[in-house]
């Protein structure tokens, strides 16, 4: 099972192997690699998987509100997009969100409120801009 946090659920869809360090872009790969292979997700408030590097770190922002409040943010807009109430303790399968429904909503910035103050905004409208080409997570 894959521990996701809410905006975790848009930045899968970017990840082309960068990332704050090593050892996160090692854990963010991994998390992808079961995302691919359609292993079960289960949203988790706080600190995920992808996290796990990085969550303990001095100057880490994965306990900040204003992160908190993009989990929010990403998860609203993504069950408005899916039908489909997801929140903390939600189940959901890879295969099942990570569609070409998710992408083109990505894409044309409807469930990206979560992205407002990221500091990797710009790096993932070129991602998404250019069709996610170089990204990890396969197409579907
Ligand atoms: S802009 Fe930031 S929050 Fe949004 S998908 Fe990219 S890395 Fe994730």
């Amino acid at each position: 099972m894959i521990e996701i946090r809410g905006h975790h659920l848009l930045c899968a869809v970017t990840f082309t192997g960068r990332g704050y360090s090593r050892r996160f872009e090692r854990d963010f790969r991994r998390v992808v690699a079961r995302m691919n292979d359609n292993e079960e997700m289960v949203i988790v408030a706080g600190p995920d998987a992808i996290c796990a590097s990085v969550k303990d770190c001095a100057d880490s922002h994965c306990h900040e509100d204003r992160i908190v409040a993009r989990d929010r943010a990403a998860l609203a807009e993504i069950s408005a997009l899916t039908g489909r109430t997801l929140d903390v303790g939600s189940r959901l399968m890879p295969h099942d969100l990570f569609t070409a429904r998710h992408r083109t909503a990505f894409a044309e910035g409807t469930i990206r409120t979560a992205c407002a103050d990221c500091q990797w905004s710009d790096l993932c409208d070129t991602i998404a801009a250019d069709g996610f080409q170089a990204t990890l997570l396969d197409r579907r």
